[in-house]
């Protein structure tokens, strides 16, 4: 019972995901993205047990469960299947206690063919099983075009092998990744990409220190207390660029004392000043300040571009 939250319409992951799911012999809940409230209602009365969606909208769902009050025993779902935006691993771990599932991870890109490139099996621990009878791919450094061995990050190219009437050769896809080339333990021989972990056109050039928003994440999913909902906001003062990042935190921490608060945003800005080696304004905010988004998160507000 497949509930499937991507949204229908011209973009791929709605009908895409639709299709395969249905190839599969799976029923699918045409549900779509959006209509938070309504989506919890009908897991809940068809017994969903598989969720599809973006993993940001997961975790919007988990959130509003309170709201709607339906708990997690309530609920028959399994298996969260996300995919359209990267995540880092911490997030995967918020979604899968949040919501009770195991989640994993799927990538597909429109150009190419829509969701179902390739796609994480139960097993493996290291990245998603590129169907390779279908696409090729291939790692390359982004500024050369050189190809890169296996395990070394760089942007994937695909070639697509069976599509007609649209083929597509050697396709920079802009998102980094890295390819495994042993046996994974489901013992499928497929190589395996690497999560996404940023794209090379979302790296904020921050003071000419690469930052790419995924560290920011991998900082914050890692502190008790604070929420995976998140903003970077860059500006210029000056010839100065600036990095503020919104962070909300749980209820019980945003009314705790204003000492404790002080503690966690230094801490949240040691901790970023120490993997990315730039110095950021932290502000914490209230649960559900940041507006949430109903398909993929808006995560960066360069206001250096405008
Ligand atoms: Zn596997």
């Amino acid at each position: 019972m497949v509930q499937n939250a991507y949204g229908y319409g011209l973009f791929t992951g709605g009908l895409g995901a639709h299709y395969g799911a249905e190839r599969l012999g799976a029923t699918v809940i045409p549900v779509s993205g959006g209509n938070t409230k309504r989506q919890i209602t009908i897991m809940r009365d068809f017994g969903s047990t598989v969720l599809l969606s973006t993993p940001s909208y997961a975790l919007n769902l988990a959130d509003a469960m309170t709201d709607v009050g339906v708990t997690l025993d309530q609920l028959k779902l399994r298996v969260g299947i996300h995919g359209a935006e990267p995540w880092s691993v911490n997030m995967r771990e918020e979604v899968e206690r949040k919501l009770g599932i195991r989640a994993l991870d799927i990538y597909g890109l429109s150009e190419v063919i829509g969701p179902g490139v390739a796609m994480e099996c139960p097993e493996s621990d290291q990245g998603m099983h590129v169907l390779e009878d279908h696409f090729l791919p291939e790692i390359v450094d982004p500024d050369t075009f050189e190809p890169l061995p296996p395990g070394e990050q760089g942007e994937l190219v695909f070639t697509t092998l069976t599509k007609e009437a649209f083929p597509i050769i050697r396709y920079r896809t802009k998102d980094l990744s890295r390819l495994f080339v042993e046996q994974c333990r489901c013992g499928r021989t497929l190589v395996r990409m690497a999560k996404v972990t940023g794209r090379t056109d979302d790296m904020l050039i921050i003071r000419g220190v690469n930052v790419f928003p995924s560290q920011v994440e991998h900082v914050l999913m890692g502190i008790e207390g604070v929420e995976p909902h998140y903003q970077i906001e860059v500006n210029r003062e000056g010839n100065l660029d600036t990095m503020d990042v919104l962070v909300e935190v749980s209820e019980k921490i945003f009314h705790d004392e204003v000492k404790v608060l002080e503690g966690l945003s230094r801490r949240i800005q040691a901790e970023i000043k120490d993997l990315l080696g730039v110095t950021c304004t932290v502000k914490l905010v209230e649960p559900r300040t940041i507006q949430r988004s109903e398909g993929k998160a808006r995560r960066v507000i360069d206001n250096r571009r405008l």
